[in-house]
């Protein structure tokens, strides 16, 4: 039996790139017809009532906001439970903090219980879709997938490729890795709505025999993706070129072993030269911004705007626990204040299109997620203008809906998100 409902709201999505007056859309007052989990028709109410069948019963939300769910590029589930851990940056961080938790995740029941509440917490904030981390464990990666299939969520993850620099228990060595990432691609090629990523943790834990098994599972696998980090830290990028001596620079050491391509995603991109820059935007690659990371760690100042003059896809990551909260409306209010340090203007309308459309396309997936288009899957959050007093207020005061935009992701956080569909079913 075919499953159909209708909704009339405020209706907001990017089609594309946004300008100020082009690649996006929004409906004051709208109306978006869901069958059997896609979206069949969405735009304003006067329009699409006439195509609905004359028996559907319309729910009307006049104060709420139907937007795309989120797309996260760089999360971590393992690290939720060490969110907001004192005191140190990267490379110290890692070691004091990261890894004695990773370790946990070789145990499946272990890791099932803490998909569970990652993915419900994800769904809490809106994010429908992820590239996610888990560890150098094939349980943890196990334990994500099952769970994200049970629910039938649009997600991505891969397990951990780390041969040194890490306690030998989380370690696993070239041949494993390939081993490994081989198998659990084929266990979970086409399983639902699930996608493998290639994950070497990032350079300096990966011996060159490794990231030399990257790149073969990458050219093996075209339906993969590849996901690390990258210049995030100045210790962290001095640290490679002592490892990787022959290479021209961090970007370089990844497209010396085939890691740079149109599929690819990397977490951070803070201290990039032009010609990293350059060579992201010819290969098509992603640059994930973690800006609640950037913050906590220290990691430094995101040049968004040299990114965006070079054409490069630029996507918003939490990178929890680095990050600080798993809200994609928060995560847009920290790149926000973090361009108001490097001197430069982020538009709510260009954040929002980071947090959504933006992460779709960095990962092929624009042609069914990221915005409201007929034919797309319903995976959409709808956002409460009046969650909490101080919001109700200040949207008293937002007379575009760019305004309304700015203030959620300042003032915005779980509590407004009101409700979050998963091919079209509703799942809070
Ligand atoms: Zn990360």
């Amino acid at each position: 039996m075919s499953q159909s409902w209708a909704l009339r709201c405020q209706i907001l999505s990017c089609t594309s790139q946004p300008t100020d007056d082009s690649g996006w859309f929004y409906h004051s007052d709208g109306l978006i017809w869901v069958v059997d989990g896609l979206i069949k028709r969405v735009g304003s109410y006067s329009d699409v009532k006439n195509y609905l069948p004359s028996d559907i019963r319309i729910k009307h939300k006049p104060e709420y906001l139907l937007i795309p769910g989120f797309v996260d590029t760089h999360v971590h589930y393992p690290q939720l439970e060490m969110i907001g851990a004192y005191g140190t940056q990267l490379l110290d961080w890692l070691n004091r903090y990261t890894f004695p938790v990773e370790l946990k995740y070789r145990d499946y029941e272990y890791a099932s219980k803490q998909a569970v509440q990652f993915l419900d917490q994800l769904l809490a904030n809106g994010t429908t879709t992820a590239l996610v981390f888990a560890t150098s464990s094939v349980n943890s990666v196990d334990a994500f997938f099952a769970e994200s299939l049970r629910r039938n969520l649009r997600m991505i993850s891969g397990k951990i490729l780390m041969d040194r620099h890490a306690p030998d228990a989380l370690c696993d060595t070239a041949q494993s890795a390939y081993d490994d990432s081989t198998a659990l691609i084929e266990k979970w090629r086409g399983q639902g709505r699930l996608g493998y990523a290639v994950t070497p943790r990032f350079a300096p834990t990966s011996t060159d025999a490794q990231l030399d098994v990257a790149g073969a599972l990458i050219k093996e696998n075209g339906d993969a993706y590849l996901h690390t980090h990258l210049s995030e830290n100045v210790d962290e990028i001095a640290w490679v070129g002592e490892l990787f001596p022959e290479q021209q620079g961090y970007l370089d050491t990844y497209d010396h072993f085939g890691l740079v391509t149109d599929r690819s995603v990397f977490a951070h991109g803070i201290h990039l030269s032009d010609a990293e820059m350059q060579r992201l935007h010819n290969c098509g690659s992603a640059i994930c911004h973690c800006p609640s990371s950037n913050l906590f760690l220290g990691s430094g100042l995101f040049p968004l705007k040299r990114l965006q003059q070079m054409g490069v896809n630029v996507t918003m990551g939490t990178d929890v626990g680095g990050g600080t909260s798993l809200s994609m409306l928060s995560t847009q209010g920290d790149a926000y204040k973090i361009q108001q340090m490097a001197g430069h203007l982020l538009k709510p309308l260009e954040a929002f299109y980071m947090a959504t459309l933006a992460g779709a396309k960095a990962l092929g997936l624009d042609d069914r997620i990221g915005a409201l288009v007929e034919g797309y899957e319903a995976d959409m959050v709808l956002l409460d203008l009046a969650s909490t007093p101080v919001i109700e207020e200040r949207m008293k005061r937002a007379d575009k809906i760019e305004d309304v935009l700015f203030a959620l992701s300042i003032l915005g956080d779980d509590r407004s998100i009101a409700q979050t569909y998963v091919m079209g079913e509703s799942v809070l």
